[in-house]
């Protein structure tokens, strides 16, 4: 992270107003919407994630009775 610009400071925009009065708001705004977009790329790898889980326990279900899915060699014993 970059040294925080404290709200007192002239803006780092060039305006010369102080930067609680000029872009403070706009930064913060900035900042919770990639806040935002991270959570939710954490919650499609999440979902992606899931679901490679359940397909792969679907081969396990898969095999036919009496054998079971072995992890090593990928196929039913
Ligand atoms: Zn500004
Ligand atoms: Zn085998």
């Amino acid at each position: 992270m970059a040294t925080k610009l404290h709200r007192n400071d002239p803006c780092h925009c060039g305006s010369g107003k102080k930067y609680k009065n000029c872009c403070l708001e706009k930064d913060q705004s900035k900042l919770s919407s990639k806040l935002g977009v991270i959570g939710l790329v954490l919650v499609v790898i999440l979902g992606i994630w899931l679901l490679a889980a359940n397909f792969s326990s679907g081969n396990a279900q898969n095999c036919p009775a009496g054998t079971t899915w072995s992890e090593a060699h990928m196929h039913c014993h």
